[in-house]
């Protein structure tokens, strides 16, 4: 039987974009200078300050965060980097662009983050960084995998896409690995439309990502794009185009500066999905942990067999009536690539396979009202009460 079709549509992850980006982006396109420039430095300024590195270079997206954080490493082909399975499939992409040889570990069934038991099996003579994933905005134990990586000298380049406010012992994401990435694509919690941050307090590896970031040149962004720049500089390197334009910059300096306000909200509709959904036959996100800020990014549930549906069939309903969810993630060794070209399959990660099998991210935004919030509740409650 079909549902009458829904009069409110909930939308998976609406930006929360305000009159303040609106105006900041108009002031940037008639400011005449829309590619890289004062806009870019600002953001890396404040947002360096904001997670306490002493770098922060602005890149067009996390995936160029990534891949330049395992160049400027030294990460090359015949090295194998250890990553989770229940990732995005841009952090193994660029472990595969560096040359290097993904070699995935499991992740822990209650966290649903990268086990570090898992990781230190994993480690070989070849091993040279670790990625961890923040999933979800659950911050990983990094100093659990600092440990493992100092004992082979391998370094720990953290993927922070989801997880731009967390914190571990009160030290913030972004100052904890060696270097770490964030993504400020348009479903996560700092949005510039598309963008990225790399962050580190080695001044070497900020000055090597910029140069590398920005074609190999050797002078570095600001110096080129400023009016008083020359057009002098040298190549020393085949570089890549990955800088961020000030029309994007402008974006994030405005997210920044809302960027608590923007948790708290989440943290609000996080917490009244946990008691809507209580009693239901759904396993809920783990509580956080005392020591550590979860950054709330996405409210994922486990719709195991037990409750009646198929994940996939819970997400056809529920879009029927109006709420759009996602899935986060499909485990990257499943897919057709990593399978074949590193001979993996099904059994070799079970805790990542059955988070891949069953997870749905319900609707979670900042911009979402409280009608959305309970129109998610209500729908939700009424699918998964009837078991089929
Ligand atoms: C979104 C995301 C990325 C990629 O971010 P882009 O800015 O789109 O390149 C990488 N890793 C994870 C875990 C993500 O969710």
């Amino acid at each position: 039987m079909r549902a009458a079709p829904a009069t409110t549509v909930v939308d998976f992850a609406p930006p929360a974009i305000g009159p303040e980006e609106v105006a900041a982006v108009v002031a940037a396109l008639q400011s005449g200078w829309l590619s890289t420039g004062p806009r870019v430095k600002a953001f890396e300024e404040q947002f360096a300050a904001y997670v306490g590195a002493r770098h922060a270079v602005a890149l067009n997206s996390c995936t160029a965060a990534l891949h330049l954080s395992l160049l400027v490493s030294g990460v090359e082909s015949g090295d194998e980097v250890i990553t989770t399975p229940l990732t995005f499939c841009a952090t193994a992409n660029t472990i595969v662009h560096s040359g290097a040889t993904p070699v995935f570990a499991d992740i822990d069934p209650l966290t649903w983050n990268i086990d570090p038991s898992a990781v230190a099996a994993a480690v070989t003579a070849r091993t040279r960084a670790f990625i961890p994933v923040h999933y979800a905005g659950r911050p990983v134990d990094v100093a659990a995998l600092r440990a493992i990586a100092s004992r082979h000298q391998a370094v720990v380049i953290e993927d922070a896409a989801h997880c731009v406010e967390g914190r571990v012992d009160g030290d913030r994401i972004g100052h904890t690995g060696d270097l770490t990435c964030f993504s400020f694509y348009a479903t996560k919690n700092l949005t510039t439309g598309e963008g990225g941050m790399l962050t580190t307090d080695s001044d070497a590896w900020a000055d090597e990502a910029r140069r590398l970031g920005l074609h190999g040149m050797s002078r570095d962004a600001w110096a080129r794009y400023s009016r008083r720049g020359t057009a002098l500089y040298d190549v020393v390197a085949p570089g890549f185009k990955y800088n961020m334009p000030d029309l994007m910059a402008a974006i994030g300096l405005q997210q920044l500066a809302r960027l608590e306000e923007r948790l708290a909200r989440r943290e609000a509709i996080w917490r009244r999905y946990d008691e809507a959904l209580a009693d239901l036959p759904l396993t809920r996100p783990a509580p956080v942990e005392a020591n550590q800020r979860h950054a709330r990014h996405l409210y994922t549930v486990l719709v195991e067999p037990e409750s009646g549906w198929q994940r996939d069939d819970l997400a056809s309903a529920l879009r029927e009536r109006g709420i759009v969810t996602s899935v986060h993630f499909r485990a990257v060794h499943l897919f057709t690539y990593y399978a074949e070209r590193f001979g993996l399959r099904r059994g070799m990660f079970p805790n990542a396979e059955r988070v891949s099998d069953c997870t749905l991210s319900l609707p979670l935004s900042a911009a979402m009202p409280d009608a959305h919030v309970e129109a998610v509740i209500d729908a939700v409650r009424q699918l998964v009460r009837r078991i089929r």
